[in-house]
């Protein structure tokens, strides 16, 4: 199905409007005919975009997997989407350009006002900064611009795209053990845990390339982060050390040496992750205006990308891209 959804434009694919009214859920329902498979097609949704298979577009999840290089690509760490870490962490690469880039870059600076009446853009900060420029790129996801007020108001496809695009659930859980005891088993950390009382539903390997700081990486997705934000760290460190426990068949899962949790609901400038997704009935009505300028206000952000949006490597490919429209802008206006 993949095959015929366009990468730049999956509204135009022939059955776009068939498949946008269908959920993931309903599409199982149609082609899936054994329990082993329905769980596992569950499990793959909730991986990927951290939701649930009723709540997305039957053609926006489609063409999320396109556009990550298909089911194999998305899902593997050979060869795919899971394969690389960055030594030392990838918060480095936003570290390194903030140095070089010195003064200019503002943090705790929240945007809640941008003003394009005038001849320049002016771009008000909730601690009550100005910043004037002749053209602005905003890079957060589509609902995050809610928070923002606009003047002259958004266009009205623009302005309902924004309430109809939430942002996914996870909680990443990072369980650190005196030793890799996985390895010595033969095992390689990567466990997909499809059983609905277990918390994880994926977990990675993360001790450091130099095999210090053993660790297992697992996320709890969509409905178990929401069902269980409520307990404890503490319990849910058991719950997880339960789970491996049973799973690796070892003792030693039950004895961590540190826990580390980050629930991504929680964070008001991301309202969840990894990234947005498309309910049913979204992307063919609003979608086409998810990369189309207001005036001078040029939109980036990984949910405007056509490869790895989702990922970082999306943010770069969309940052680039909406960098070129304002210098080509520029370019134009002095031929
Ligand atoms: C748990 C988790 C695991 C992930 N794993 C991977 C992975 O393994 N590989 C991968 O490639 N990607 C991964 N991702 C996804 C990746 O983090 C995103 O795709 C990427 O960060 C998107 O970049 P972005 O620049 O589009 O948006 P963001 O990184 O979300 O940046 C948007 C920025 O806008 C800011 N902002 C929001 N509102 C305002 C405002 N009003 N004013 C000013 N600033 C504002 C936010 O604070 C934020 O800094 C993961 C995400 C999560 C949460």
């Amino acid at each position: 199905m993949g095959k015929e959804i366009p990468r730049e434009a999956p509204w135009r694919a022939p059955h776009a409007l068939e498949w946008d009214n269908m959920t993931m859920q309903q599409l199982f329902d149609k082609i899936c005919w054994t329990s082993a498979v329905r769980r596992f097609a569950t499990l793959f949704v909730n991986v990927n975009v951290t939701s649930e298979p009723h709540e997305v577009s039957a053609l926006w999840f489609l063409w999320y997997v396109k556009q990550c290089g298909g089911t194999m690509r998305i899902f593997s760490t050979t060869n795919g989407g899971q394969e690389r870490k960055f030594a030392g962490g990838t918060s480095q690469i936003s570290e390194c350009m903030a140095k070089e880039l010195g003064e200019r870059v503002k943090l705790q600076s929240p945007v809640h006002r941008i003003d394009q009446s005038g001849d320049m853009v002016v771009v008000e900060t909730v601690n009550k900064q100005t910043y004037t420029a002749r053209y602005v790129i905003v890079a957060t996801p589509p609902g995050l611009i809610l928070k923002m007020h606009f003047n002259p108001e958004l266009p009205p496809l623009r302005n309902q795209l924004i309430y109809r695009v939430p942002m996914g659930s996870v909680i990443k859980c990072m369980v650190y053990y005196k030793e890799n005891f996985w390895r010595k088993k033969g095992y390689c950390g990567t466990m997909v845990i499809e059983e609905e009382g277990a918390p994880i539903g994926l977990t990675l390997d993360d001790t450091k390339p130099d095999g210090t700081v053993p660790a297992i990486m697992g996320f709890i997705l969509a409905r178990k982060c929401r069902k269980l934000a409520d307990l404890t760290k503490e319990e849910r460190l058991r719950r997880i050390c339960e789970i491996y426990s049973r799973v690796l068949g070892s003792e030693e899962a039950l004895h961590p040496v540190h826990y580390e949790e980050k629930n991504w609901c929680e964070e008001e400038y991301s309202g969840g992750c990894y990234t947005a997704y498309f309910p049913p009935g979204t992307l063919t009505q609003f979608g086409r205006v998810l990369r189309e300028p207001v005036g001078r206000l040029y939109f980036a952000g990984t949910e405007t990308a056509s490869e790895w949006s989702g990922y970082m490597e999306g943010a770069v490919q969309a940052g680039e891209r909406a960098a070129r429209e304002v210098r080509e802008l520029n370019v134009l206006k002095y031929l």
